[in-house]
């Protein structure tokens, strides 16, 4: 559900017309739309309604500090995966006592300046990075409250590229290794296991690795109370799917109604870490068609956006709906949507059914609010496109668009 729509034949960000905001700020140009972002949060907080709960939206999904600040606001908390990620978070004013920090590869300043915050807790990946955490705790004469992420083998049926809870995958320590760490933990000084965490993969359309992975955890943290270890938090990571295609994923109700059955009456603070979920349809990337070009094999309309402003559909192969900003009926072709990058990777839509646009009009590719600009780059010396935010009928500009100038600014 978003409030971007087509009214008197225009697609409308709430009360904006999409090419106003492209003419008075170019193109390529991110633009989301608060209301949609508020009604995410509120749908999660809806789905944990009654149960002791944080929502953590995962920053690496968008970490503008403007979104970050409209979330933050309505008391989202955020998860974490680096030390540019906290800089961010302080920054946007969200309080460390509402961020978790995960990741495989903490490094020592990224781990002393998490403990500085005060943050809630470490979501810890090895036992390599409990120790690393343990003695600078002590150096610093801190205690870090810390939850061990488990790994519980559950296919959660998604991208390779992006499924992480499975035997093979980086992520975590499986249960008798984290039987381990956890014992080590309570005798540490330093160190306060507190916490349970996972994260199974991202853009999940089941609920059943879900479910899955709430038994098995929930059974391990009955385990560890036996040995005396008391788990008050679990963070049941991200991994929400949402719809870019004709995909159906579970809703957060269904999610927090599975939730909310199995940890009532045990006490347990509830953290979920959703990225996508809350800003993927909260954003279209808007971009202009410059020309039109027929080959012998294949149609190609070739746009102002490219894989530097919006790399899934290179990465991992990812649908984006493409419309046009001003629709008008005509025939339609099989088209290749393609940037001006120097290689065939850079797509944004293959094999399409599309109007036969023309040179000069707006296309608006959907969904693109998470992992989008987060994970755009400078590549083929492109400035990084403008983000704006629309709410109603106010317009911020979020980010304004590089210039030539920042391209070469940190070169001396
Ligand atoms: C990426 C990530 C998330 C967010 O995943 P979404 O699929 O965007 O909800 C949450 N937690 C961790 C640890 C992550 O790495």
């Amino acid at each position: 559900m978003d409030y971007f729509d087509y009214r008197e034949n225009e697609l409308w960000a709430e009360e904006i017309r999409v090419s106003d905001l492209a003419r008075q700020f170019g193109t390529p140009l991110y633009v989301y739309s608060a209301r949609t972002l508020r009604r995410h949060v509120n749908v999660f907080d809806e789905a944990l309604a009654g149960l002791d709960h944080l929502t953590c939206f995962s920053v690496k999904a968008n970490g503008n500090i403007h979104i970050l600040r409209l979330l933050g606001s309505m008391g989202s908390g955020v998860d974490i995966v680096s030390g540019g990620e906290l800089f961010r978070a302080i920054m946007a004013g969200i309080p460390p006592a509402k961020i978790v920090y995960s990741g495989v590869g903490k490094q020592d300043h990224e781990i002393r300046e998490a403990l500085a915050a005060n943050i809630l807790m470490f979501n810890v990946e090895s036992v390599a990075e409990l120790e690393r955490i343990s003695q600078i705790a002590t150096e610093m004469g801190a205690v870090a409250r810390i939850s061990l992420r488990i790994n519980p083998d559950v296919d959660p049926k998604t991208h390779p590229y992006i499924s992480t809870g499975l035997k093979k995958n980086k992520f975590g320590l499986d249960m008798l290794e984290a039987t381990g760490a956890y014992l080590m933990a309570k005798k540490l000084p330093a160190v306060s296991p507190i916490g349970m965490d996972c994260h199974i993969g991202s853009q999940l359309t089941q609920i059943d690795p879900f479910v899955e992975t709430l038994e098995k955890l929930l059974a391990f943290i009955d385990r560890l109370k036996t040995s005396g270890i008391d788990i008050r938090y679990l963070d049941l990571g991200g991994g929400l799917g949402i719809t870019y295609d004709e995909e159906t994923p579970p809703q957060p109700a269904d999610l927090g109604r599975v939730v909310a059955e199995a940890v009532r009456e045990r006490g347990l603070t509830v953290i979920l870490e959703p990225g996508r979920a809350i800003a993927g349809n909260a954003g279209i990337l808007v971009t202009k068609v410059l020309y039109t070009k027929k080959t012998r094999a294949k149609n190609f309309i070739i746009v102002d956006a490219a894989m530097n402003d919006l790399v899934r559909p290179s990465l991992y192969g990812a649908y984006h709906h493409i419309g046009e900003v001003a629709p008008k009926k005509r025939k339609k072709l099989k088209v290749d949507v393609v940037g001006p990058i120097c290689e065939s990777s850079d797509f944004l839509a293959q094999d399409r059914l599309l109007p036969e646009v023309a040179s000069g009009e707006l296309l608006a590719i959907f969904s693109a609010g998470a992992y989008g600009f987060a994970m755009s780059s400078q590549y083929n010396a492109r400035p990084r496109a403008a983000e704006v935010i629309v709410d109603a009928e106010q317009i911020t500009l979020a980010r304004r668009r590089e210039t030539y100038g920042d391209l070469v600014a940190l070169e001396g």
